[in-house]
């Protein structure tokens, strides 16, 4: 039965849980496992000459939270809004951890941003030689915004494609979004959809790509689902992989938050999360305009 008050709970730890992801990723993007210590908590760092700081998140949830702040705005899926809000991200850090200052932006997303200030045209060309990540890593605000798993799937899809129009990011973002969906709705069913999508993973590859990162989520979900841990160590299995680490603890965290809500997650990682006053109000907004959508009313 629809419980407004764990959906409420759920939706904040899926944000939460990609910011979280993000920040504990954000000091190690790029290295392989065993160059660096293992990360057990925040930790300032530098990112190509830029400081970071404790509990600092990157374009990751930048974008997600511009992508949230234009459907809680726009009551809908407004693409040329999106991607204004990115752009102003991109070439003013407006929006982003630290007004201003920003990092991280893969080229694919920047490539296809400046494309669209150039034309005004709002999807990129078909590129089917497109494997990045920068689609499945914002999927969540779509996924809390949808009445059902399917239109979760479709959004999650368009939202790729203003950035990632490719069949591999297409395809692994309606996937992603199935997952994040039931994890909200069906958690029973999470296990299934990830063992039927990919069967036990082994080895995941931390490498970003949108193959590689769908795995690492699911192979951390599989390790917590077959050794129960906190949501904590789910996500840091997948940070300490190293490689693109930003990404896959922001989607890797994204999952876990929205499989053990909010009161599930490390009250030190949230409490230590850079804006977090931002974070918390979206999630609280996307959740009253999903809400509106499922047709479920004020809770008065
Ligand atoms: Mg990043």
């Amino acid at each position: 039965m629809y419980n407004p008050i764990g959906r409420r709970d759920k939706i904040s730890g899926m944000l939460l849980g990609l910011a979280i992801g993000d920040a504990l990723g954000v000091p190690i993007e790029t290295q392989k496992a065993g160059s660096f210590d293992p990360i057990t908590d925040y930790r300032a760092g530098e990112h190509r000459g830029t400081k970071t700081l404790l509990g600092e998140w990157s374009d990751d949830t930048a974008m997600a939270l511009h992508l949230a702040e234009s459907l809680i705005s726009r009551k809908g899926f407004d693409a040329t809004d999106i991607l204004f809000r990115w752009l102003g991200y991109l070439t003013k850090g407006e929006g982003a951890a630290r007004p201003g200052v920003v990092f991280g932006v893969g080229g694919t997303i920047q490539k296809s941003l400046l494309l669209f200030q150039e034309t005004g045209v709002p999807y990129p060309p078909r590129d089917n030689s497109i494997m990045g990540n920068g689609g499945i890593m914002r999927t969540a605000p779509v996924v809390a915004f949808a009445a059902s798993a399917g239109e979760a799937a479709l959004l999650a899809c368009l939202q790729t494609q203003l950035t990632h129009n490719s069949l591999e990011p297409l395809m692994t973002a309606g996937i992603f979004a199935h997952w994040l969906w039931h994890a909200l709705e069906q958690p029973d069913a999470l296990p299934y959809l990830i063992d039927r999508a990919f069967g036990q993973i082994q080895d995941p590859n931390p490498e970003g790509s949108c193959q590689n990162t769908i795995r690492v989520a699911g192979w951390a979900f599989q390790n917590f689902y077959k050794h129960p841990q906190s949501p904590k160590q789910m996500i840091l299995e997948a940070v300490n992989l190293g490689g693109d680490a930003d990404t896959n603890g922001a989607v890797t965290g994204a999952l876990a938050g929205a499989y053990f809500g909010a009161s599930g997650l490390h009250e030190h990682l949230i409490d230590g999360l850079v804006d977090l006053e931002r974070i918390l109000t979206v999630a609280s907004q996307l959740e009253e305009v999903s809400r509106a959508q499922l047709g479920v009313g004020s809770a008065t």
